[in-house]
């Protein structure tokens, strides 16, 4: 992918587990891997179109020195969390903070942390057959817009279906949000749990009637399969209530464990 590079950034700080480091300072060099789309900047000779690179070193100076963690981890995390949110165009980060003058009592180079973080595709299935669905379902799309690590990119339109599973209760009202986030899954999962909560979801029988149901359905091409989680979303394939919306958006998103797309699966749930 393409790449801007910035190499060996030397820049003043107080970072540090020791007062003395969170006192006098030291210098810290920063490398950085911005991956950025640069075709049409290259093609066009046209500086809007790329990132200035004076900008982002002029940033991770002011950043370093305005802020103290005790942590070079907690600098690079928190560094490019804020250049991610800062620089639109920039897709994911490598990070290096490296610490030359670390005190540890003995002959050292360089001691450094790297990191790599990015904007993560995610569609996520919205439900609810309780109280003013409608509503329980656009307040939670509104509150994760408002999350600053959360980007809506397309809303489905919402549609009223029948209830799956436990079929005694009231019809549903579903939909699907395309957003890019930063947080990983399992972060995620806690955003979305806890908007549920916000939504007044009480956890009573599996299956049964809730103000608001938020499932991870996929995460980039990502599969995960643990105990709190399994991405992509187990059951996609048999729910029309999550194709349909789903293929409003993103017909051609391929499945990265059976390799059918939206529309595919559709077609194929269609059929049956
Ligand atoms: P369902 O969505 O199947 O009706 P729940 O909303 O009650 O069921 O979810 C039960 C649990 O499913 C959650 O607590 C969560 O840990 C787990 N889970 C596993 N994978 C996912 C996923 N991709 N998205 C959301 N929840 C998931
Ligand atoms: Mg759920």
């Amino acid at each position: 992918m393409d790449c801007i590079r910035i190499r060996n950034l030397e820049v003043f700080g107080h970072h540090g587990v020791y007062e003395e480091e969170n006192k006098l300072g030291q210098k810290f060099v920063v490398c950085a891997d911005i991956f950025v789309d640069l075709r049409t900047a290259g093609l066009n000779d046209e500086m809007s179109q790329s990132i200035n690179y004076g900008d982002i070193c002029m940033f991770m100076n002011d950043f370093m020195r305005e802020n103290t963690y005790y942590l070079i981890e907690a600098a690079a995390e928190q560094m490019a969390r804020a250049l991610l949110l800062k620089f639109d165009k920039v897709l994911s980060i490598r990070l290096t903070i490296k610490k030359p003058w670390a005190p540890i009592g003995l002959p050292l180079e360089e001691v450094a942390v790297q990191i790599e973080r990015g904007w993560h595709d995610v569609y996520i299935g919205l439900g609810s057959n309780m109280g003013d669905k409608k509503d329980y379902i656009v307040e939670a799309v509104k509150r994760m817009g408002q999350d600053d690590d959360i980007r809506i990119i397309e809303k489905s339109s919402l549609i009223k279906t029948k209830p799956y599973g436990k079929t005694d209760q009231p019809d549903f009202l579903n939909g699907v949000v395309h957003i890019k986030t930063i947080y990983t899954p399992s972060e995620l999962l806690v955003c979305m749990n806890e908007l549920e909560t916000l939504a007044g979801r009480k956890r009573e029988e599996h299956w049964g009637p809730r103000t608001l149901d938020l499932d991870i359905l996929f995460y980039d091409d990502l599969m995960i399969d643990s105990k709190d989680l399994t991405i992509p979303h187990y059951d996609i394939k048999n729910r029309d209530f999550v194709l349909k919306p789903l293929c409003e958006l993103a017909p051609w998103l391929r499945h990265p464990v059976s390799k059918k797309t939206v529309r595919e699966m559709l077609d194929e749930l269609s059929a049956k």
